[in-house]
Parts: structure tokens; C-alpha cells; sequence
């Protein structure tokens, strides 16, 4: 009895495996499709020099819209892109399609800004990622001072001797480099000294809760009095409140990003608000 019990939850269990193994091909059937038929598109948050109040940068982010499930942030296909290798291409084209509207932004006049683009863990680990790089900025004529890599904390640590390596070649390129969600991951004072970035980005999760929650307060001096150490810039990402951007400046923090500035928004949009000199 017990036995027979056993093999049929055996039975559902493995009816239940190929079912979500099936689910996941369709899945990544569907965002190979979404790549092919341009459903997949960027938007442009801008970040704020604190001191100046220009808009001197904005991030490139990645957003699918689906025909039938409408539109679909990052976090629900980026993992899926990572696991099956797709982010190979995905990467690619984000990259291609980022340094191409900046360029085009410079053309139409407006003053020139650094596009910052996220990179995943698998795409840096290319081989030939730097010279995806290169082909990029080479086919968009875009300078490459005016591209940013964002990269985490989490994916330098994954092998900080082949990362910092991979840095050295990009800094010769000319792009930009920044550590994302600084503060979530693990790099000790002494790597951080060793990487070639230009800025950290203070992580969401210690932003939201200023000025009132103690231990963030401390932890962002903490980063912000870190970078500055280093000679880095910093930027607080996630900022909502008039009250968080006093406290950021008061702390000494050159830069930021988030809702209270501006969402995310379309190419075009993003066009609108640079034509404005100071924010
Ligand atoms: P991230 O790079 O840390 O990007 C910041 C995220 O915070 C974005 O979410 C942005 O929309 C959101 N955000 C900005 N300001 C605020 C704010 O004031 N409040 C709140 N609540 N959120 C804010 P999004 O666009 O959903 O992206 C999530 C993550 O997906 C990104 O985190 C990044 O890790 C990844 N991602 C986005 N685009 C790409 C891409 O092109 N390639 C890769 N590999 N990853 C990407
Ligand atoms: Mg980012
Ligand atoms: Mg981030
Ligand atoms: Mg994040």
C-alpha cells in the first residue's frame, strides 16, 4: 500500500517536472521570438549631478512587450535569458540599441550624456565580450566615454582575477564602468580598490528607508565616505523623497536616480527632459 503510494507521488512528481521543463522551452521559444520580432525595447531613467542639478547620464532598461501579456519588466525574463544563454544576444542588442540612441540624442543637438547599460554575469564572461563591445560603439559611432557598464558587485566576485582583467580592457576601450546595488554583495576594501570602476551605485534597499531608518542612514555615509576615499563618484539609486535627496546631500552623495526625479521612460520622453538646462 505504502509502496504503491509512494510510486504514484513518483508518477505525479515527474509528470510535474517535464510539465514546468516543457513550460520553460516555450518560455525561452517565446522571448528567442520577442528578440526576432522586436518586442523587446529600452527605457531611459536619468540621473542628476546633486551639485549642478544636470541630467548628465541615464540608464538603459530593458522591457518586453508582449502581444498578449502586455508589458513585462526585466526581473520576470532577464533570469530566464541568463540560464538558457540567450542573454548572449539579448546583451548584444541591448548594447547596440543603447549606444545608437545616444548617439542619435547627440546628433538631434542636445547636450551629450553617458548611457549606462547593465550587464549580466554570463555576457561579461564571453570571451569576446570586449570586442561585442568595441563592434558596438564602432557601429553606432557613438565615443565610447559616453557608454557606461554597469556591473554587480556579485558578478566581479564570481571570479575577481578574470574580472578585473576583463576591466583593465574595457577602461582602455574608454567606457565608463560602475559597481550596481553596491552593498548587497560581498568585495572586500581591498578588492574594490583593485577594480577600474568610476562609481558606485548606492543599492535600493539602503535608500528606501532614509533618513529615518538608523542603520541605512549609517550604511549610506558609510558607502558614500568609502567612495569618496577611493576617489569614486557615488550615486543613490531609488530615490523617492524630497527627504531622502536632503539627506543624500547633506551626506556628501554627487549624484542620483530614481522616481522622484523621473520613472523610466521612452526614448522620446527622455528627449523632452534633456532639452530642459537644469532640473
Ligand atoms: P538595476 O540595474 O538595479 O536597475 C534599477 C531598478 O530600479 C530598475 O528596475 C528601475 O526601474 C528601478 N527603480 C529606479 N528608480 C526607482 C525608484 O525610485 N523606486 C523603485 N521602487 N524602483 C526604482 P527594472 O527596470 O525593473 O530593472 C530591474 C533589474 O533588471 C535591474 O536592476 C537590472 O539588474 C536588470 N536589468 C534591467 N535592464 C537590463 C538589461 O538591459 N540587461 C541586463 N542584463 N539586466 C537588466
Ligand atoms: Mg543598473
Ligand atoms: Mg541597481
Ligand atoms: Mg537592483
Amino acid at each position: 500500500r505504502a509502496k504503491e503510494i509512494g510510486r504514484d507521488a513518483m508518477q505525479v512528481f515527474t509528470a510535474e517536472l517535464a510539465n514546468r521543463a516543457h513550460e520553460k522551452l516555450e518560455r525561452q521559444e517565446e522571448l528567442r521570438r520577442a528578440l526576432a520580432q522586436g518586442e523587446l525595447f529600452l527605457q531611459y531613467q536619468p540621473q542628476m549631478d546633486l551639485a549642478t542639478g544636470r541630467i548628465f547620464a541615464v540608464e538603459a532598461l530593458i522591457r518586453w512587450r508582449h502581444p498578449e501579456r502586455g508589458l513585462i519588466g526585466p526581473g520576470d525574463f532577464i533570469p530566464l535569458a541568463e540560464e538558457t544563454g540567450l542573454i548572449g544576444p539579448i546583451g548584444d542588442w541591448t548594447l547596440r540599441a543603447a549606444c545608437r540612441q545616444n548617439k542619435a540624442w547627440q546628433e538631434s543637438g542636445l547636450p551629450p550624456i553617458v548611457v549606462s547599460v547593465n550587464v549580466s554575469a554570463r555576457q561579461f564572461q564571453e570571451k569576446d565580450w570586449v570586442e561585442r563591445v568595441a563592434a558596438a560603439l564602432a557601429e553606432s559611432g557613438l565615443e565610447a566615454r559616453y557608454l557606461e557598464l554597469e556591473l554587480t558587485e556579485s558578478l566581479i566576485m564570481q571570479d575577481v582575477q578574470q574580472a578585473v582583467e576583463t576591466m583593465h580592457r574595457l577602461e582602455k576601450l574608454g567606457v565608463h564602468l560602475a559597481i550596481d546595488d553596491f552593498g548587497t554583495g560581498y568585495s572586500s576594501l581591498a578588492s574594490l580598490k583593485r577594480f577600474p570602476v568610476g562609481r558606485l551605485k548606492i543599492d535600493r534597499s539602503f535608500v528606501q528607508d532614509l533618513p529615518d531608518d538608523g542603520d541605512d542612514a549609517a550604511i549610506a555615509r558609510a558607502v558614500i565616505s568609502l567612495a569618496h576615499t577611493l576617489q569614486l563618484r557615488v550615486i543613490a539609486e531609488g530615490v523617492e523623497t524630497r527627504e531622502q535627496i536632503d539627506f543624500l546631500r547633506e551626506a556628501g552623495c554627487d549624484e542620483i536616480q530614481g522616481y522622484y526625479l523621473s520613472r523610466p521612460i521612452d526614448a522620446r520622453a527622455l528627449q523632452a527632459i534633456l532639452c530642459i538646462p537644469n532640473l
